[in-house]
């Protein structure tokens, strides 16, 4: 049987189009397929927040941060923990990733018309020792065009490359197995899906009106992870952290199903770390909800108070934006999947984003005089405005008592003591007096004011929770929001994956999410943030080149 292309690529998000575009660009026939309509094209990164671990980037440096390949490697080794023998490719692959980011992953972007929003964002700041998790130096960049501006430059290059014919679309294709002759993977075969209309990210129908066999050489597996399988994320939750959440709401649409990473495995391909994986603790249900159980996560300042479900402050150094696996960790301990954040007006001003393309719609829609407001504005951006209105999450009271109150109401579970609560924000409030003090939270938002971009639009200025003319005050109950898949398929530095005896499976190659972001799980244990859509980029682009090269 002839070849149908010379590589097939199952998945048209960030990753598959990234592999896509360098095997067109070599001159060679590829084929994409993705179950979703062409509607739902870039997958999930068009949804993103577009957030990018750069390293040593002028923005970072026209901000006065220094940093540097061996500061972000550092890190990158203490946040990854990396602990068992099935991490030697996942660890080669990070070395690997944080020399990208400093050295050429900017400028690859910047030649293809790539922008960046100038102020650059600290994520997971840990708050442990240097050799702990977390990022010593804001490294977060936003892409100017948040999600979309991401997937702009592939969506582009694979369209130029599809009119001149080396590159060709198959929507509503899914992929239902892999075919292998002679050990080698050759093809991929599945269900034709019925023509769908539904709007970006919406659940399509599943209902199959054909089937289809494609022929190549080379197939690169780029399906994204099992964000929005919550049965799979049940399945695949480790033991150290207790049981699975019985709620949970999901960060990723359903066609991030994980379906093909079981269709891969049953072709001999090897994952590893399949329970490593990187929920957030400050989901909020969207009032406005595009998929299933639709959430999004704040992207918190450092200031609001976050308590657990019984009431009791989370521990230092838990704080808002510090250690997202183990605020998860804490909070399963708990007994209850949900925690709450107790903030002022002026915090939610300054301090609330939402991750999500559409919930930025400045940054989205590349509009200074939108995101200049960020600075200026009396009230919060209009998305957080909206949610504080319309959210389910949301309470908006002018006292205390009065919160907890509907706090109570709203969990159902009467946790929580108005004296308790008190007791503790009285306590903080009391450390506002001076800039020296004892309270680690209290430190570490003074710490935070000292960088300008975070004086500037992430860091409301130090005040007492309960001084009124702050408020009203604010309490969000905070869900846990499923979203990356952090372990993978085992593959080399070329993304050629690994069968089940070690050897390298010929023609299979693997990268972006179904890959854990670059040899079945670059990550480790946790993340510095922005570094999935980068693992897309990296793993995508190393699998096309290999793939190009090999047939
Ligand atoms: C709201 C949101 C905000 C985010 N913000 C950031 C951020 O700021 N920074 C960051 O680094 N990361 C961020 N991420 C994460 C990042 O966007 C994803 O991890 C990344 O885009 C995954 O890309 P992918 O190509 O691996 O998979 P996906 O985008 O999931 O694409 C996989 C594609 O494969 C298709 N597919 C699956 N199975 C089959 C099959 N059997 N047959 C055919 N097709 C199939 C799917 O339909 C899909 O189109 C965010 C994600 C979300 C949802």
């Amino acid at each position: 049987m002839a070849d149908d292309a010379d590589v097939i690529v199952v998945g048209g998000g960030l990753a598959g189009l990234v592999a896509a575009t360098e095997i067109a660009d070599a001159g060679k026939r590829v084929i994409v397929v993705d179950q979703e309509g062409e509607q739902s094209l870039g997958g999930q990164a068009f949804w993103s927040f577009g957030g990018l671990f750069l390293v040593d980037s002028p923005e970072q440096r026209r901000l006065g941060i220094k940093d540097s390949f061996d500061l972000a490697l550092q890190d990158w080794m203490g946040t990854a923990g990396f602990d068992r023998d099935d991490d030697h490719w996942p660890k080669r692959w990070a070395e690997a990733y944080v020399a990208f980011a400093t050295n050429e992953k900017r400028d690859w972007l910047r030649a293809m018309g790539h922008r960046i929003f100038p102020v650059v964002g600290w994520a997971e700041r840990g708050g442990y020792d240097a050799m702990g998790h977390g990022n010593s130096v804001p490294r977060f960049h936003v892409t100017w065009g948040t999600g979309p501006g991401i997937v702009e430059p592939f969506e582009r290059r694979a369209r130029e490359a599809q009119k001149s014919g080396r590159l060709t679309f198959k929507f509503r294709h899914r992929v239902d197995a892999l075919s292998i002759s002679n050990g080698a993977v050759d093809g991929v075969s599945g269900a034709i899906l019925e023509p769908t209309s539904v709007e970006r990210g919406q659940s399509s129908s599943r209902t199959i009106v054909g089937d289809f066999t494609l022929r190549a050489p080379a197939v690169i597996v780029a399906s994204g992870g099992i964000g929005g399988n919550h049965d799979l994320v049940r399945q695949n939750w480790p033991k150290r952290l207790g049981e699975p959440p019985k709620h949970m709401i999901s960060g990723v649409p359903e066609h991030v199903d994980g379906r093909m990473i079981g269709i891969t495995e049953a072709a001999g391909a090897r994952l590893i770390n399949r329970d490593r994986m990187w929920h957030y603790v400050e989901g909020i249900r969207n009032w406005s909800p595009i998929w299933p159980r639709h959430g999004i996560r704040i992207l918190p300042g450092p200031s609001s108070m976050w308590f657990d479900a019984t009431g009791k402050r989370l521990p230092a150094p838990l704080f808002p934006g510090s250690d997202t696996l183990g605020q998860l960790h804490y909070i399963m301990s708990t007994g209850y999947d949900y925690s709450w954040f107790v903030l002022t007006q002026s915090i939610i001003k300054k301090e609330f984003a939402l991750s999500g393309s559409e919930q930025n719609p400045d940054l989205t829609g590349k509009s200074w005089r939108m995101t200049i407001k960020r600075a200026t504005n009396k009230g919060a951006p209009a998305p957080v405005e909206a949610f504080k209105q319309h959210g389910a999450d949301f309470i908006v009271r002018d006292n205390l008592e009065d919160l907890v109150s509907a706090m109570n109401a709203l969990s159902g579970d009467n946790l929580l003591k108005p004296e308790h609560i008190k007791a503790q924000i009285e306590a903080r409030d009391r450390e506002m007096a001076n800039p020296y003090v004892k309270d680690a939270q209290v430190m570490n938002i003074h710490n935070a004011r000292r960088y300008i971009g975070d004086r500037l639009i992430r860091t409301a200025k130090p005040h007492r929770i309960l001084d009124p003319e702050q408020g009203p005050l604010i309490a969000v109950k905070l869900n846990i929001l499923t979203r990356k898949t952090l372990g993978g398929f085992e593959t080399d530095l070329d993304s050629r994956v690994f069968g089940n005896d070690g050897q390298i499976i010929k023609g299979l190659y693997a990268a972006g999410e179904a890959a854990g972001f670059g040899g079945g799980g670059v990550h480790g244990y946790r993340s510095l943030e922005g570094t999935f859509l980068g693992g897309c980029l990296f793993s995508g682009r190393n699998a096309g080149r290999a793939a190009a090269k090999a047939v």
